[in-house]
């Protein structure tokens, strides 16, 4: 079966999976979604038989059926590597009577890794695929986190380069130490002498800039970006819920068929959509957990059935998790609304005027594989310390997120099925929330002291992504003008 894509907007024009990810936005502004959902062509039970390379090809294949079989493969092996510090990639941990999936085993210790890692290779496949004779371009604007992913993603990847743009003093120093001593060929990274949202909008001028597009096509580059609405970053996230599956019938959790229910750390509504799209290709997923931190506006939304953005935004000790806009979540509207693209269009432009929408019944009583909850910081960090004084495994502050709302689902529920906490990124990551959670003090030490004292506490050896980090040498010194970004990019190009 072929899949194709289309807008959620009503662009009807059909895109191959290949296309798709090259224009990775439709052009009104709409989010590509398959036509169908194709089914798991593969028994439950020989699910426990497969690596995850093996499951990646099983799910990925279903989805990006334009991709030949040597092509995903090719992409599946490169990305799926010992760039990973543990063998399973995903793994799957039992501690106490409760599951975590940890999907920070990736370069950057944190779960966009896992789709970060093969992105690269899926574009530059489809620019072959599509005869796209130039070399990509991966301009980003980051906070700190997505920056040092892509960099890891794209490094040293034929036929790409990629700049990332970071608010010079605005990321923590592990943060920018991981982007600054990135040591791939094609790669820069410059600090922006402004803050993030400084960042962004000139990344968004440079994007829009028609005469250095043009001149840019002339020397053989094309501009792309590797944000989370691209589907090359979507379907490779929903093979670890096909994985973690597989494992819990391997670890005999659970019986083949049996439900399970997953809960995840939510900011932009990626991860938790691609569960969906497992259990759409017949997981046995009974309920989709979204944990929020408190920047809660999809919890507000799941109760009430009305979005509403129009709120304070609070910084809390789950970064990635503080959003207001979840732009994935449109896919989901998509679907509750019958793949009614005018209905949706009309939603997204109320959001776009007024911050705010509300859904009406009928797609109120489809939201129901969904329960929202949240955590607010002082649970987050008294998850952090129960769990680390019950078991000895310490947790980062967003899966801890994810580990109280569980809880509370449990309670407020009774339901009995298993579920498991995805675990969206390392405590070395986090290190000073963490330690300061379980009780340590953490004045006047540096990240690396905390992550030595995090290594005696946890027994867990500090990853290589972070030992790499302390004595690499600095490799990117540019730093410029908010006004000179767009000089910056065409000096390093041309
Ligand atoms: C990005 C991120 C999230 C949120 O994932 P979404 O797909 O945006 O919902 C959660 N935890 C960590 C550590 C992240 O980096």
């Amino acid at each position: 079966m072929n899949i194709i894509y289309r807008s959620t907007r009503g662009d009807k024009k059909e895109y191959t999976a290949s296309e798709a990810i090259i224009k990775g936005l439709c052009d009104d502004g709409g989010l590509f979604v398959p036509n169908v959902f194709p089914k798991l062509n593969i028994e439950l039970s020989d699910l426990p038989g497969l690596d995850y390379k093996q499951t990646a090809y099983e799910v990925m294949k279903e989805f990006l059926t334009d991709y030949t079989r040597e092509e995903l493969l090719d992409c599946i092996n490169k990305a799926y590597d010992d760039k990973f510090d543990e063998e399973e990639k995903a793994l799957l941990t039992k501690h106490g009577d409760r599951y975590f999936l940890e999907l920070f085993h990736g370069k950057t210790i944190a779960f966009k890794d896992m789709a970060l890692s093969i992105l690269p290779h899926l574009l530059t496949t489809a620019m072959k695929k599509n005869n796209v004779n130039k070399e990509v371009v991966i301009l980003t604007a980051t906070s700190g986190d997505t920056g040092k992913a892509a960099l890891s993603g794209f490094a040293d990847v034929s036929g790409t380069r990629i700049i990332v743009f970071y608010p010079k003093g605005g990321v923590s120093r592990i943060q920018e130490l991981q982007m600054i001593t990135e040591k791939g060929k094609n790669t820069k990274v410059v600090g922006v002498k402004g803050n993030f949202d400084n960042c962004q909008s000139g990344v968004k001028e440079i994007f829009n800039d028609e005469e250095l597009k043009a001149l840019l096509d002339k020397e053989g580059f094309v501009f792309s970006s590797a944000n989370s609405i691209n589907i090359g970053r979507l379907i490779p996230q929903v093979v670890y819920y096909v994985f973690a599956y597989g494992r819990m019938i391997a670890n005999g959790a659970i019986k083949a068929g049996e439900k399970i229910n997953f809960v995840v750390p939510t900011g932009n509504f990626g991860n938790i959509l691609a569960g969906y799209y497992a259990k759409q290709m017949g997981l046995p997923i009974d309920k989709l957990v979204c944990a929020s931190n408190e920047n809660k506006v999809l919890y507000d939304f799941f109760r009430s059935g009305k979005y509403d953005k129009n709120r304070e935004f609070i910084l809390t000790s789950s970064p990635s998790m503080d959003i207001l806009i979840s732009s994935n979540l449109e896919r989901l509207i998509y679907l509750i609304c019958d793949s009614d693209a005018d209905k949706n269009a009309g939603l997204m432009k109320e959001l776009n005027m007024s911050g705010v929408y509300r859904i009406d019944e009928n797609m109120a009583e489809r939201l129901k594989d969904f329960y929202g909850a949240y955590a607010d910081e002082k649970e987050v960090f008294n998850t952090i310390r129960s769990i680390y004084d019950n078991t000895g495994y310490v947790i980062d502050t967003h899966t801890a997120v994810a580990a109280a709302c569980d809880l509370k689902y449990k309670e407020d529920t009774k339901d009995e099925n298993k579920s498991v906490i995805v675990s969206t990124a390392s405590p070395y990551k986090f290190v000073s929330n963490v330690l300061k959670a379980i009780g340590e003090d953490v004045s006047d030490k540096d990240d690396f002291e905390l992550a030595d004292r995090l290594s005696e506490l946890s027994k867990v050896k500090i990853p290589p992504a972070v030992e790499e980090i302390r004595n690499a040498k600095i490799l990117h010194d540019t730093v410029c003008e908010v006004s000179q970004m767009k000089e910056t990019v065409k000096s390093s190009l041309i």
